[in-house]
């Protein structure tokens, strides 16, 4: 940002300080001799504060939000590829690039998560039916139903380890997520099911991904989808396509609504 932004910055710091007990830790500033400009943008500080905003209405006020986070600090930093990453009372961005309010939801709900001890993914996965087997996964990778390589994760139409226990943890989701790939696992399920919970069929800055993200499905097999490319998209749907397209049908959204109105014995 530029230094006539500085003052403004300064405002909206404290103001996410005061409210949510969420920190920003600035990489502008004065330098050593001269302005310096750092990653952030004034917009991106809007957005991070949108976000936090939504989550914060979605678990009933900002009070709940920082009894939930018990603060947190968020940073920009370089960290490969990856857009964003979270522990307790820390959420990172990638420095490179921008991110999207998508991503504040999915990492800050990684920070709630971590700050229970990671129980709320594991209640997740109770309640929606899954489980956590490493062991059956390498049976299955033997043996069928195994929609990746032998050696794990390939870049091509159906290899893209969706299927339950495919993928790196040996995660069985039960029901159905909006997705899935190598990387998921039950932290991840959680951090989606809440970033889909606080867009579906709302009006804000997630609802337009989460409709997306369901959507796909209703793709033919080897169809180009614009945001998650090609794939048997028909096949999938079974897996991931809500009753009646309709995701509030679906457990996760059931067992975030409980969350969020403090049915859920863990918080
Ligand atoms: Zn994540």
């Amino acid at each position: 940002m530029k230094h006539f932004e500085a003052h403004s910055a300064a405002e909206k710091l404290a103001y996410l300080q005061s409210i949510y007990h969420v920190d920003v830790l600035p990489d502008w500033g004065d330098g050593e001799s001269q302005w310096k400009d750092g990653t952030w943008s004034i917009g991106e500080l809007d957005k991070l504060d949108h976000a936090v905003t939504l989550l914060a209405n979605a678990m009933g006020g900002e009070d709940r939000f920082i009894q939930h986070l018990g603060g947190v600090i968020v940073k920009k930093r370089e960290m490969g590829s990856h857009g964003g990453e979270a522990m307790q009372h820390r959420v990172s961005f990638s420095n490179k690039g921008t991110f999207s309010s998508w991503t504040v939801i999915h990492e800050m709900t990684h920070a709630w998560d971590a700050n229970y001890g990671w129980k709320l993914s594991v209640e997740l996965e109770k309640y929606t039916g899954g489980f956590t087997n490493p062991l059956l996964s390498k049976v299955r990778r033997f043996s069928g139903e195994w929609d990746a390589g032998r050696n794990g994760l390939e870049s091509a139409t159906g290899r893209r380890g969706r299927l339950r226990g495919c993928n790196k943890a040996g995660y069985f989701y039960g029901d159905k997520p909006s997705g899935s790939n190598w990387n998921f696992n039950r932290k991840e399920d959680f951090a989606e099911s809440v970033s889909m919970y606080i867009g579906w069929q709302k009006d804000n800055d997630l609802s337009e991904w989460a409709e997306k993200r369901i959507k796909r499905y209703l793709l033919g097999n080897g169809i180009k989808d614009n945001n998650f490319g090609v794939d048997n998209w028909a096949d999938y749907a079974k897996y991931f396509y809500p009753e009646d397209g309709d995701y509030t049908k679906t457990k996760r959204w059931k067992f975030v609504d409980e969350l969020m109105r403090g049915k859920i014995a863990a918080v």
